[in-house]
């Protein structure tokens, strides 16, 4: 049984490496991953190059992205898509087929956990930031949610074997998010960056 998986694991490195090279393999290798047991319904592959894609997606510096419609999510077990960008296959973030688990198990899917287990506080906050007019508060409503997911990638770095550039990545954005908001978080709410993440 371990030895199955170990040569389903290579395989997928192989296809990984292959969908690297040739776009044309991209959605398939992404169907092959299996999603049993995440809250992912489906991972899409998108690589358009219009502005309107461009706008709702963000994906010029972008690995992956969850759709995780906050008003219409009231319930734990409710799966989402997870897409796909370039940057998944581009050397830029993602060098093992580790680092690129990490962002769709450990990243995004963790962002429909949060979006599952606070619906209504996350559209509460989001609603306050956006018609705060303060770019200060906008900044702070994303890390509250982007941080624990990116501790969360963090905390299982060893079992997804991340690779030393990306892990060095991770790590970077952690302790950025951290010097730039501790001080303001000491200030009004040092519990933001943790309220939110859900028991698991
Ligand atoms: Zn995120």
């Amino acid at each position: 049984m371990i030895n199955e998986k170990i040569n389903q694991s290579k395989i997928l490195d192989n296809e990984y490496y292959k969908a690297k090279q040739d776009r044309t393999v991209r959605q398939s290798f992404l169907e092959s991953i299996d999603l049993t047991g995440s809250l992912i319904s489906k991972l899409v592959y998108i690589e358009s190059v219009t502005m309107k894609d461009l706008l709702k997606y963000g994906f010029n510096d972008r690995v992956a992205q969850t759709d995780t419609h906050t008003f219409q999510q009231f319930s734990p077990i409710r799966k989402r898509p997870v897409y796909v960008f370039p940057h998944a296959f581009s050397e830029k973030y993602c060098q093992v087929l580790g680092d690129l688990l990490s962002v769709i198990f450990d990243h995004e899917a963790f962002h429909i956990l949060q979006g599952n287990a606070n619906s209504l506080i996350l559209a509460y906050r989001h609603l306050r930031a956006m018609t705060s007019g303060s770019a200060e508060i906008v900044e702070k409503d994303m890390i509250s949610t982007e941080l624990p997911a990116y501790e969360n990638q963090i905390k299982n770095a060893d079992d997804r074997k991340l690779s030393d550039k990306y892990k060095s990545i991770l790590e970077q954005r952690i302790d950025d998010m951290i010097r730039k908001w501790k001080p303001i978080s000491q200030i009004t709410d040092n519990r933001l960056f943790y309220d939110l993440i859900p028991n698991v």
